[in-house]
């Protein structure tokens, strides 16, 4: 019935709300006469409800359902999809009041279908990390040792990870992956524990070829876990199987860790995520609307990535709210559309200003070329634009010196001086004070 439900509904609505809406739903079968329907997020759980429930309803009427009842459940963060097309058609639905029946026991399941090589974008905030995981994907066991990706929240580092247990599953079909989240692990480990099954426990773990721990930080504090964990680690490595770790922070930053789980997590390559760079958000932005076949225009992507810019799944969250905002106000997508969709969520941010942006503005004021202000030149007509342009960049974002000297092919203190020079001249040079304090306000809106 579900195909016919998807049928009845597409039939109803346009094809950019199918896609955003109902595509990614999973069928979760009948439970106390009502039909369950897994969604990725809170956000589309209460945006189904609010605008698309009637309308499920109506189609089960239309199927002869007597009192049709729909309800929506968050499907759990590994689950959780990216704003990506549905999986293939879900298959026959469970028969009503008899659960659904069990998963059967195949880890390369707990991997996310969306979290491959292929959709991750990379830059220069990502690329040594792909770089790592990549090697580990082609030479599990022989590249590094582990591998220990850490980064802020929602940077991809689970993506990451799921993308090399996809690349090895894909070429070595008989090669045993387990994906597990730290709390899962210790989770498992209390119940082993408790159930006297602690041997089942190890043998799981220590007989896998790649071993994937998730957000191994919260291991911080649990010595049990911690030495359990020891024990596997050993046992993989000693037999050449992948270990890829991820986490927040580096290792030598997560408290109560035991000093010889430390020193092996050193053992590999320690690599790091930033925060993506506007290109690479734009570039994400963009990827998420092909898959979604949304026809967005670059200057409204544009727009989200400035306003949005340091985690990737409010990224694509904030690309979810204009794409509801356009097709629940049935307008085309604009700049002005996307500001206003964005406004209740984002309008406690300030205005994110880039560098390229504050040269482009101070070489326009100063009628340059901006590579001619970020050239080599000597002479005082291009030394106070670049002056003045270092200055703002430094005040109108969070960039540090040494960022801003790499922008402009030179060290931090050549930038701290130019900061001096400007800083000195406010207040005594009316015509500098002017142009810096115009600069400002047009930037800062
Ligand atoms: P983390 O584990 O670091 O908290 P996730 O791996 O869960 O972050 O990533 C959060 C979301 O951002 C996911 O939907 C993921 O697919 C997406 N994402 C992260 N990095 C990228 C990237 N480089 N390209 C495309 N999507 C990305
Ligand atoms: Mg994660």
């Amino acid at each position: 019935i579900w195909a016919d439900v998807l049928g009845y509904v597409r039939k109803n609505i346009s094809e950019v709300e199918y896609h955003t809406w109902f595509a990614p739903l999973k069928n979760l079968g009948v439970q106390d006469g009502s039909l369950v329907l897994g969604v990725r997020n809170s956000f589309a759980q209460e945006w189904l409800r609010k605008q698309y429930q009637g309308l499920l309803e109506d189609a089960l009427r239309s199927l002869g359902a007597q009192h049709p009842q729909v309800s929506f459940q968050v499907l759990p963060a590994a689950q959780d999809a990216l704003l990506l097309p549905s999986d293939p058609p879900p298959g026959p639905p469970p028969t009503p009041g008899r659960p659904a029946a069990p998963v059967p026991v195949d880890n390369r399941k707990t991997l996310n279908p969306k979290y491959t090589f292929e959709n991750f974008v990379v830059g220069p905030n990502n690329n040594l990390a792909h770089a790592a995981a990549l090697a580990v994907a082609e030479s599990p066991g022989k590249a590094y040792n582990p591998l220990f990706v850490y980064g802020d929240v929602g940077l991809g580092k689970t993506h990451l990870m799921h993308a090399v247990g996809h690349y090895i599953a894909e070429r070595f079909p008989d090669k045993r992956i387990e994906y597990v989240s730290t709390e899962t692990f210790t989770n498992e480990l209390i119940n082993a524990i408790r159930e006297d099954k602690t041997t089942q426990f190890r043998n799981r773990y220590r007989s896998v070829d790649l071993l994937l721990v998730d957000d191994i930080q919260f291991l911080a504090g649990k010595e049990r876990t911690q030495e359990e964990f020891f024990h596997t680690f050993n046992a993989l490595y000693e037999n050449h199987k992948q270990i890829i770790l991820s986490s927040d922070r580096p290792p030598k930053d997560i408290q109560t860790l035991e000093g010889r789980l430390r020193s092996r997590f050193e053992w590999g390559l320690i690599t790091d995520i930033q925060s993506p760079e506007y290109e690479t958000r734009v570039a994400i932005l963009k990827m998420n609307a092909e898959h979604n076949r949304i026809d967005i225009p670059q200057e409204v992507l544009e727009l989200i990535a400035r306003q949005v810019t340091t985690n990737i799944r409010e990224l694509e969250g904030a690309l979810m709210r204009v794409v509801a905002f356009s097709s629940l106000n049935n307008v085309p997508f604009s700049r002005a559309v996307a500001a206003k969709a964005l406004s209740n969520v984002f309008a406690p941010q300030e205005v994110k200003v880039e560098m390229m942006d504050v040269l482009r503005q101070v070489a326009s004021h100063f009628n340059m070329p901006p590579d001619v202000i970020r050239g080599s030149g000597r002479v005082r007509e291009v030394v106070i634009p670049r002056q003045v342009a270092q200055y703002l960049i430094r005040d109108l974002t969070d960039h540090s010196l040494p960022e801003i000297g790499q922008f402009f092919g030179r060290d931090h203190s050549t930038v701290m001086h130019a900061i001096n020079k400007v800083t000195e001249q406010l207040g005594k040079d009316t015509e500098l004070t002017a142009a810096v304090e115009m600069l400002r306000r047009k930037m800062k809106g």
